[in-house]
């Protein structure tokens, strides 16, 4: 039964206001819905609050409701397209500021209110569909990324085959099933671009919520028939007179075999290796003893005295679930997470929300694009370092300082009845040093209940029945577990990578692994790798729109093989070069690139060897094609005889 105004205005009460006024731009082909006095102020720790009296709200509710119920019953357009100057004033009215002239495509762009977009595959012509017919492209890894290289290469017509180590798609979502564990992304924006899921049951959803996206994903189009499951990639060649590659891949039961592509794109991420830490004696534990990533759900942890060690973004999110069953908690920090107030963290989508984003028409584009503008900047101008800046050390510049203000004023608030947690939560390195987590309350919380206790004394040996720390303690436990993050700078440390001349990729790197753009490798053709050196972001954007960029400029590099008829390319050396010069340079301007902080972002060499230093509009900018001058073009080498 269709739904009556009066249940329509009901329901618009969840709605995000100003992208619902956007939208109804469309639905009317009027203007009158962007008023000034309606617009939300910009702040990217806003809810998108309009400050409109609730009995305007409630005027612009029914009237809203009238121009929706006509569009359901058939009587009205579906969606009007607007001129530029409408579409222009839309956008500055839903971000609440007038946006930069120079940001203007790249919005739109991903806004794809049409629903094409820059980075669907451009591949109509039929001399460019024939090239592409004649390639094959092996993709490593069927979680976020590669499932996106496999619905782009489809779409191209490129032949390819995804090997997964995996019983199933979904990678760090497959993988991470610790309690508690869910994305730190707003969801609606935490989803590709083209595939957007109205029925996120959470702003910030749980795991398993995650898995069957990517895995409805998965099915939507029909990838299962090109991926193989738990095969590892064991290594790849590049044979010079072939000019392709050869993999080798080991199943599940030890037998190998070799497979050939003209191309390999790596999608395995940065955080896919747990790191267990260097801790003398780690092993002689008697008890479970676990990664966070490897969660043992067969241990019951109820009634038992546990030990975590670690206090990044894993343990953030699996100490508040687990404190309330265990008999003891003692959670072992090194150095403090830095938390933002995102009160609605763990809070469910409200069903009016839902409903709008599925029945009024390009609603939920908008509420994407205003997900995506409050973060395409977000926080950086706070995490920017001052070189004048001759303040406290535990700041980077003046506004880092406004930003560590704020963010000490919510944890004191929150410890005020604890003064002995007081003086071990608050860090003493810049904000924005480390991804900072999302603070709803429950971290503190947790942290103070009565069977939990937070150990900053150094960790300085395993024991078979405890952990001791610098002061001499034994804490004795049941259970242990390492919430000690990743190897991230150790990239694509399970494969080996012969490229030209059978020169090792990794022992190319030395540990300090680089790429241009992230993605390609002087002397290693043809190698593509997604989520690779320096394209990790930290407190802005989300990784979904870096791969969807990346996958981009891979789909576009194939193109260009295609149109110039090479069959091979690599990045020119000075173009890596000085590629890499510039993102050294930029990253030392950042808080996380600061000599006060050590994190996952900088590998042995004390370089950041992970994050992005520059905005989400330069990657965008940089990925829209491959610049044919960046590259050496190979073409195939004659037949003999
Ligand atoms: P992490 O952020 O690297 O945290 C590791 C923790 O272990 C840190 O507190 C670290 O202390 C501590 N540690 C390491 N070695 C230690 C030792 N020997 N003794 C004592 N403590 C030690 O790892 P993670 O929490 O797994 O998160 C990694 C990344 O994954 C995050 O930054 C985030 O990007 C991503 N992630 C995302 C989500 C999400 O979106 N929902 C959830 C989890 C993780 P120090 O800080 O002093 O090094």
């Amino acid at each position: 039964m269709a739904d009556t105004t009066a249940a329509i205005e009901e329901k618009l009460k969840d709605a995000h206001l100003p992208a619902l006024l956007a939208a109804l731009v469309h639905l009317t082909g009027e203007t009158d819905w962007l008023q000034d006095a309606w617009k939300p102020t910009y702040n990217p720790l806003s809810r998108g609050d309009t400050g409109i009296p609730e009995a305007e709200q409630a005027k612009i509710r029914a009237r809203a409701a009238l121009v929706i119920a006509a569009h359901l019953a058939g009587k009205a357009p579906a969606a009007v397209q607007p001129d530029v100057t409408t579409l222009r004033r839309q956008m500055d009215f839903v971000a609440g500021a007038a946006i930069p002239e120079g940001y203007v495509d790249f919005l739109m762009d991903e806004l794809a209110l049409a629903g094409t977009s820059s980075k669907d595959p451009q591949f109509e012509a039929p001399a460019l569909k024939a090239a592409a017919r004649k390639l094959k492209v092996l993709v490593v890894g069927a979680g976020m990324s590669g499932l996106l290289t496999g619905i782009r290469l489809k779409q191209a017509g490129v032949a390819f085959e995804i090997v997964d180590k995996n019983p199933d798609v979904g990678g760090t979502w497959f993988e991470n099933t610790y309690p508690g564990c869910r994305v730190d992304n707003s969801n609606h924006m935490y989803s590709y671009s083209f595939e957007p899921n109205h029925a996120w049951p959470q702003h910030f959803s749980p795991q398993p919520e995650l898995l069957k996206y990517f895995q409805g994903v998965a099915a939507k189009h029909d990838l299962k028939k090109h991926i193989r499951f738990e095969t590892l990639v064991e290594q790849v060649a590049w044979d010079d007179r072939a000019q392709l590659w050869r993999a080798t891949l080991k199943g599940k039961d030890g037998r190998t075999e070799t497979v050939e592509a003209n191309a390999v794109v790596t999608a395995v991420g940065q955080l896919n290796r747990p790191r267990y830490p260097e801790i003398e004696g780690i092993g002689t534990f008697e008890g479970p003893a676990f990664h966070s990533a490897e969660w043992r759900h067969d241990v019951d942890l109820k009634g038992k005295r546990v030990a975590v060690i670690g206090t990044g973004a894993s343990a953030y999110q699996f100490v508040p679930e687990i404190a309330p069953e265990v008999a003891q908690l003692t959670v072992f920090q090194r150095s403090p997470p830095w938390g933002l107030p995102v009160p609605h963290y763990h809070e469910d989508v409200p069903e009016g929300m839902k409903w709008t984003l599925e029945h009024v028409p390009l609603y939920d584009k908008w509420y994407r694009f205003w997900l995506f503008w409050m973060t395409t900047e977000g926080f950086l101008p706070m995490v920017k370092s001052d070189p004048s800046w001759n303040g406290s050390p535990d700041a980077v510049g003046p506004e880092n300082a406004m930003l560590r203000e704020m963010a000490t004023q919510s944890l004191k608030a929150q410890v005020a009845d604890r003064p002995d947690l007081a003086a071990k939560v608050i860090p003493t390195y810049p904000i924005g040093g480390k991804r900072s987590v999302l603070d709803n309350g429950v971290w503190l919380a947790a942290l103070k209940r009565d069977n939990v206790e937070l150990v900053t004394d150094k960790v300085t040996r395993i024991t078979p029945n405890g952990v001791q720390t610098a002061d001499g303690r034994t804490h004795e436990v049941d259970v242990l577990i390492y919430g000690t993050g990743f190897q991230a700078a150790n990239f694509l440390s399970f494969l080996k990578i012969k490229g030209r001349g059978a020169r090792d990729l990794h022992e190319t790197w030395g540990g300090d692994a680089r790429a241009y753009l992230g993605m390609t490798h002087p002397g290693f053709p043809n190698l593509f790798t997604i989520y690779g050196p320096n394209t990790n972001i930290v407190v802005n954007g989300s990784i979904i729109f870096f791969s969807e960029c990346s996958v981009r400029y891979i789909v576009g590099s194939l193109k260009l093989l295609a149109e110039t008829g090479a069959v091979a390319m690599e990045p020119k050396l000075s173009v890596y070069e000085d590629f890499n010069k510039r993102v050294d340079d930029a990253n030392a301007g950042w808080a996380w690139g600061s000599p006060n902080v050590s994190s996952w972002y900088k590998n042995d060499f004390g370089r950041v060897s992970q994050n992005w230093p520059f905005g989400l509009i330069d990657y965008w900018r940089a990925t829209l094609k491959p610049e044919p001058g960046d590259f050496e073009l190979e073409r195939a080498v004659e037949p003999v005889g």
